[in-house]
């Protein structure tokens, strides 16, 4: 089965009780038992709740692997996943990675004995010279944010593999569709279904999908121990979003292709950060490990008053943190979502006053153009 037919036909379609072609939600706590320990498969929605159940079953299929799991937001899944280490444990992750994951590992995890070190993943060399004795995993995500660098994933994970460490990927800005980290020998890949998965702005959540039987069993135990589990109505939803997830993709590609052709010959823009320009240092391994590069593009206008300016001009792209949804979003990242890195490690990352980050939407390619063109004369 293809991607695109097992975002219709994957997990467990509809529902065998009545025929309903929609999975219900099943809105419920408790599960009546026949006898002691005798039940259905369902004995209390923490451990386990039948919508939750077909969402995880069906991003099982998407990537491919052996166990999947739903978590209440992108940040509860990290930290479950976090939570198979011990303390006195080493993570080496991008140092890119998404400010709220820098947070964890260095704000939270840290005060429980797991140590971490972030060193640019997409120099393979940086990362073997970050391995210590008791390293255990590699945290990588690809492409980041918000300057899209790509780390060579079946590179990575075999480096990772060579030194007893599992490899862990952040996929949510590429999503299965376009990318299945786990077919290029990463262990474990997780997502903010937050952003293209449930893709309408409406949900918060987290999915996580393990390779092995025995990683499936650690991080059940992990979720049902700390109960960062996601609901059935969000559950839903997010099978929902998963329906037309192929169809949001191709039109986010097309657009954002359309909007990069744009800027690269605007002479107001400095540089466009974009997986998918031959310029870009690891085009190449994009090319080779992802069907699309994605709706994320970031581009310098030079200085923070010319990307004020350009933020208060556009019309069709909301001010907003967050990515991935059917509307067009745009952002100052050093003013807003990596406001907390210091500046001149902000500086060291690359992340200028003047780059502007948007999440292209699914509105019309030439209405985005428009906008966009209009704010930088
Ligand atoms: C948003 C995001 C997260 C965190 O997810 P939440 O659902 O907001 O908790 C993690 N990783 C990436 C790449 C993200 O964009």
């Amino acid at each position: 089965m293809k991607q695109k037919t097992k975002m219709i036909h994957g997990g467990i379609v509809g529902d065998p009780h009545t025929g309903a072609v929609s999975t219900p939600i099943y809105q419920v706590s408790t599960y009546k038992q026949d006898g002691v320990g005798n039940h259905k498969g369902f004995e209390y929605s923490r451990t386990g709740n039948p919508t939750r159940h077909a969402l995880e079953e069906l991003i099982k299929d998407l990537e491919g692997g052996h166990a999947g799991f739903a978590f209440g937001s992108g940040m509860a899944a990290i930290t479950g996943v976090m939570m198979l280490f011990n303390s006195g444990d080493h993570v080496i992750l991008t140092d890119d990675v998404y400010g709220g994951t820098y947070r964890v590992m260095t704000k939270v995890l840290n005060r429980m004995g797991i140590d971490s070190t972030f060193v640019d993943t997409s120099d393979l060399s940086t990362i073997e010279a970050a391995v210590k004795e008791n390293t255990k995993a590699l945290f990588i995500e690809t492409p980041t944010n918000p300057l899209l660098k790509i780390t060579d994933v079946e590179a990575a994970a075999a480096l990772a593999k060579k030194h007893g460490l599992l490899t862990i990927v952040d996929n949510t800005f590429s999503t299965p569709y376009w990318q299945t980290p786990l077919s290029m020998g990463a262990d474990i890949v997780l997502h903010s279904a937050t952003k293209y998965i449930g893709g309408h702005s409406d949900v918060v959540g987290g999915l996580v999908v393990v390779r092995s039987e025995k990683l499936a069993e650690e991080l059940h135990f992990v979720q049902n121990s700390t109960g960062g589990v996601l609901g059935p109505q969000d559950s839903w939803l997010l099978m929902r979003g998963i329906k037309t997830l192929a169809l949001r993709m191709e039109a986010h590609e097309k657009n954002t292709a359309a909007i990069v052709d744009f800027l690269v010959e605007h002479p107001a823009v400095e540089k466009v950060f974009y997986p998918g320009l031959e310029s870009h240092p690891n085009h190449e391994i994009a090319k080779k490990q992802s069907g699309g590069f994605g709706g994320m593009v970031s581009f310098d206008v030079g200085s923070e008053e010319k990307a004020e300016e350009v933020l208060s001009k556009v019309k069709y792209f909301t001010l907003a943190e967050s990515l991935g949804a059917v509307e067009s979003l745009i952002s100052v990242p050093a003013k807003m979502t990596h406001a907390s890195i210091p500046a001149e490690r902000r500086r060291e990352l690359g992340i200028t006053d003047g780059l502007v980050r948007i999440s292209v939407g699914i509105e019309d390619a030439e209405d985005l153009v428009e906008d966009l063109k209009h704010a930088l004369n």
